[in-house]
């Protein structure tokens, strides 16, 4: 059955139910049901969006501004990730692989609630871009915290329930080489030769991370009874997109 035929089953299948059940809660979401964008391109390669442990995130948010929690999920895929970032780094997919396991962690059923989780990251246009995209979590709302101590490791905690991961870099696996180089380059002294080769070597160490399983390169553990840090953003705001996200759908 092609994919559409399928998405438009699902759509009437889920009126049916609605029809049948007026007052039922979408606590069991259906994933799967949009298309996973794997295709390469040039700022996609194919091993990022098709080495064996590329990762896919499938997120749950409203259904509009005033919105319930939408029926189904949205398949987001390293390319997504990369369009909102502005280019493939292995910063981006350093954040995307850790983040994957920490979402295995708090979301055992495989979605990811992004009405429903906050995250510190140290201050890295990649691993903040990642960690936003991802989660939905936003300084504005006081989702999203920086803090720089925390090096490349991040801590995504599920806002209902308390429960809190921390996912780290294990120690190694950055390789030393190009550590130096980046070093070089950040100091203004790097060449033009010297910047293409730590592209390539960038390209490569993460290339190298999406081939491996992911405990491999990443390390994650709970930590019981975090207490979140409060926003240093002075304009907070409360999101009201998700606010009738448990809505019925009847008076009855
Ligand atoms: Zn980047």
């Amino acid at each position: 059955m092609s994919l559409y035929i399928r998405m438009v089953a699902i759509f009437f299948t889920v009126l049916l139910i609605i029809s049948l059940s007026p007052c039922l809660l979408y606590s069991d979401v259906i994933k799967g049901t949009s298309p996973a964008d794997k295709t390469p391109t040039w700022y996609a390669m194919d091993w990022v969006l098709n080495s064996k442990y590329s990762p896919i995130f499938e997120v749950l948010d409203t259904e509009s501004a005033l919105g319930r929690y939408a029926p189904m999920t949205k398949t987001i895929t390293l390319k997504d990730l990369i369009k909102f970032h502005g280019h493939p780094c292995d910063g981006l997919i350093q954040a995307a692989c850790a983040l994957k396991m920490a979402f295995d962690k708090l979301f055992p059923n495989g979605v990811i609630d992004r009405t429903d989780i906050r995250v510190l990251s140290s201050n890295s246009p990649c691993y903040v871009d990642a960690a936003s995209y991802l989660t939905g979590a936003r300084i504005n709302f006081g989702t999203l915290e920086i803090d720089n101590s925390l090096g490349t490791s991040w801590i995504v905690q599920v806002i209902s329930t308390g429960k809190t991961v921390k996912v780290t870099r294990r120690s190694g696996v950055f390789p030393k080489g190009l550590e130096a180089l980046e070093k070089k380059i950040k100091s203004g002294r790097g060449t033009p030769e010297e910047i293409t080769r730590c592209r390539d070597m960038e390209w490569k160490f993460a290339k190298r991370l999406l081939s491996r399983p992911l405990e491999s390169s990443f390390k994650v553990q709970e930590l019981k009874g975090f207490h979140w840090p409060g926003s240093k953003y002075k304009k907070v705001g409360k999101r009201g997109d998700i606010r009738f996200k448990n809505a019925p759908y009847c008076n009855k």
